[in-house]
């Protein structure tokens, strides 16, 4: 293809997505395919001959948008947000189209120097302590989604607790991480791949509001140390995937200072609200985390993947990720002065992610993502307020930020039965958890193109079938 196709052929392609996103409501929102479907309707091997564009929209069309749950659909309410936006895919468009490898300083410097001013940028719009910064001890790094992020602390928390026992054999299997019953089950994951024996992590109880109990933590760690074994990792979450709980970040922080534990915290989806100064707060005691992660792939706009991952002393990571060979070196690592990312996480290739992210902050501002989260917020609570006066609904958890857990008083199997019956339909998409063992609704608000219009039509149709299938 020459640059001149590429220019007519790429047109197509975007008017094929502003299309899209013209008509996405008339799509059912969640994917009405059987398991098996799209794969047969493919051919079975590789075309021999050169295929048209043109080509390729139809089969876009006919074979591939059936086998789509729409995403960014604003009747799409399920588990948490994974938004695009269009200032993002055009700056992801543009990181394909350069096609830059940043994984070292010297292999496209502005790789990696957008992504530490904007990541710089992201910390002072979040009010994060200045060690987090690359100006100080810290900085920022994207990683691809939040379970990498947590494996990456991980990794480096093990080194940090090991690295003056090398003459101590056995030290790595006396590791003992903490999290709490709520804690999302990639870090459980990292865990595992970090080598840490499964009697090793221990699951830390909440309270009533499914958030961790810092009383439980130190109990266990002091009984964990009186046992020889050996506190290293603790994990806690801004918005539990379930229950919507924002851990103590204060209190577990100051026992992990107390105990030399790395603190890492998890701010998957709720972390994208710290940038409006109202909800700050969640997150006071950061200053006493060692690393702090979230995803813009999640409520800021940006589209997968894209997870931000900020550390307190930087030097902890390089130096557990820092191999060099002999054909990496180069005269700017030499120096000292610049930052290699492949030394801040685990591969080493790494696409410049953050032009996307770069395009999101300008177009939007400051101003306008604080406009958007705070809206999302305030649909929110209008969903929950309606749920609190229906006689038939109630709340599960109050929702602190965007997501609503709620469920029929009709018990365990009706609220599945109406939720698979709406989402059969394709008008709404949303998906439920367990909470103490009782099925509960979840209803997340914040896609980027939802309006008030789409929260009132949504409530509208639980109700409606509700009564139905009463
Ligand atoms: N942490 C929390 C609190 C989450 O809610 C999720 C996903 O929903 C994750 C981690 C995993 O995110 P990712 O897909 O970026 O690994």
């Amino acid at each position: 293809m020459t640059p001149a196709q590429f220019r007519e052929e790429g047109k197509k392609i975007i008017d094929w997505i502003a299309d899209y996103y013209e008509n996405i409501e008339e799509y059912p929102v969640l994917s009405q395919v059987k398991p098996g479907e799209i794969k047969d309707s493919l051919p079975i091997s590789a075309p021999q001959k050169s295929e048209s564009i043109d080509e390729m929209i139809r089969d876009l069309n006919e074979k591939i948008m059936p086998g789509i749950t729409h995403w960014q659909s604003p009747n799409f309410f399920a588990y948490f947000n994974s938004n695009t936006s269009f200032p993002s895919i055009l700056g992801d468009l543009v990181s394909s189209g350069l096609g830059v490898q940043g994984m070292i300083w010297a292999t496209s410097p502005a790789a990696t120097e957008v992504e530490t001013r904007v990541l710089d940028w992201l910390a002072e719009m979040m009010d994060m302590p200045e060690s987090f910064k690359s100006t100080s001890t810290g900085g920022g790094v994207i990683q691809d989604t939040a379970s990498t992020a947590a494996l990456t602390a991980l990794i480096a928390a093990r080194e940090r607790a090991t690295k003056f026992q090398s003459n101590n054999k056995g030290l790595e299997e006396k590791l003992v991480a903490y999290i709490s019953t709520q804690t999302h089950s990639s870090v459980e994951k990292g865990v595992k791949i970090a080598g840490i024996g499964k009697d090793n992590l221990r699951l830390i109880d909440v309270d009533e509001n499914f958030a961790m109990r810092p009383d439980l933590l130190e109990k266990q760690i002091q009984k964990d140390k009186k046992d020889g074994l050996h506190p290293f990792f603790v994990c806690g979450t801004v918005g539990t995937t379930s229950s919507t709980a924002i851990d103590p970040i204060k209190a577990i922080g100051e026992i992990c200072k107390q105990e030399n534990c790395w603190y890492h915290i998890d701010a998957a989806s709720f972390g994208t609200a710290m940038i409006c100064p109202e909800f700050r707060h969640f997150i006071n005691g950061v200053e006493l985390a060692d690393s702090y992660s979230f995803n813009p792939h999640k409520w800021m706009f940006t589209n997968f993947d894209c997870n931000v991952f900020w550390v307190a002393n930087r030097d902890e990571l390089i130096n557990t990720f820092s191999i060099l060979p002999e054909y990496l070196r180069n005269k700017a690592t030499e120096t000292g002065e610049v930052f290699d990312y492949r030394d801040w996480h685990i591969q080493l290739g790494r696409r410049f992610r953050s032009l996307k992210l770069w395009f999101v902050i300008r177009h939007y501002g400051v101003e306008g993502l604080r406009h958007h989260i705070r809206e999302h917020i305030k649909l929110a609570q209008d969903f929950k307020n309606w749920v609190a006066e229906s006689k038939d609904f109630e709340v599960v958890v109050e929702p602190l930020l965007n997501l609503i857990s709620f469920r029929h008083i009709a018990g365990d199997d009706f609220n599945i039965r109406l939720m698979n019956t709406i989402n059969e339909t394709g008008k709404i998409y949303f998906t439920h958890t367990k909470l103490n063992g009782q099925v509960v609704l979840r209803m997340n608000i914040g896609q980027t193109h939802i309006e008030e219009k789409h929260v009132k039509v949504a409530w509208n149709i639980i109700q409606e079938t509700a009564k139905k299938l009463v």
